[in-house]
């Protein structure tokens, strides 16, 4: 058993509106209470429009639940309209913020170069990145989904101090697993989860690699939550569909 803290993440992507993301939060709170979470970090990850309403529901209960944002500028400040700079997320008491998920990866185009412009500007601003990495189905069926993977984690961490790396989050989402239904079995997922491990300990030593918390996501229930958490490197989850159902939720972050 290690010594990191899981950390299970609730990306609510463009589903809620500020009044539902109000509801959603005000019931996961309920279900979580009820469910006495030992030493889990829970986060929720609304829509820009609903960070400010969630963070004042949750703001009494920060110990309980987290927030982060699901998106961030590669810039801090200027003439970048329709963009979210990390300070405006830090500054809305935001402690997480997604980098890469594989929806703005495919939709907005955005690269591995791109990507760590916006893991570093998180850190610039305070924040924690949840670095997503994952192969698509083509690159899983000619058997080079740990060779992409570890290329993404590495392409995603460059210019960063040790110190820097060993907080980082980093998400495991095959990309044909996200929303399909189909979750990967606990030993593809360990498999490639150990392969960012190692290859994270092969470029920044062991001791940085051994802090680092790696998620698994892709469709993530409570059904299969315990043995996706069972593996050794695997240090929580990222969670899309089952997420927007607190008690369901609430049941994935109790996986023990
Ligand atoms: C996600 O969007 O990060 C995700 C894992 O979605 P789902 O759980 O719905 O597959």
């Amino acid at each position: 058993m290690s010594d990191r803290r899981p950390i299970i993440a609730g990306n609510w992507k463009m589903t809620v509106n500020h009044l539902e993301a109000i509801l959603l939060v005000q019931k996961l709170a309920a279900s979580l209470n009820e469910q006495q979470l030992t030493d889990v970090e829970v986060v929720v990850v609304p829509p820009f429009t609903a960070l400010r309403s969630v963070q004042t529901a949750i703001d009494g209960d920060k110990l309980l639940i987290g927030l982060g944002a699901q998106d961030l500028s590669p810039h801090d400040k200027g003439a970048y309209t329709g963009d979210i700079s990390g300070s405006m997320l830090a500054k809305l008491n935001c402690s997480y913020v997604l980098a890469g998920h594989s929806e703005r990866r495919q939709y907005h185009h955005e690269d591995d170069v791109l990507v760590n412009a916006k893991v570093r500007a998180a850190f610039r601003n305070g924040l924690t990145p949840i670095l997503c990495v994952g192969e698509g189905l083509e690159v899983r069926d000619a058997d080079g989904h740990v060779g992409h993977c570890t290329e993404q984690v590495i392409a995603g961490l460059e210019g960063l101090t040790a110190e820097q790396v060993k907080k980082v989050v980093v998400a495991y989402e095959p990309v044909w697993a996200i929303g399909t239904g189909k979750t990967a079995t606990p030993d593809d997922a360990q498999e490639v989860c150990g392969a960012i491990r190692s290859c994270i300990a092969e470029a920044y030593g062991k001791e940085v690699a051994e802090a680092v918390r790696i998620q698994y996501g892709g469709s993530v229930k409570a059904a299969n939550i315990a043995s996706i958490m069972a593996q050794p490197d695997i240090d929580g989850a990222l969670v899309g569909g089952a997420s927007l159902d607190a008690e369901e939720f609430a049941s994935i972050a109790r996986f023990r």
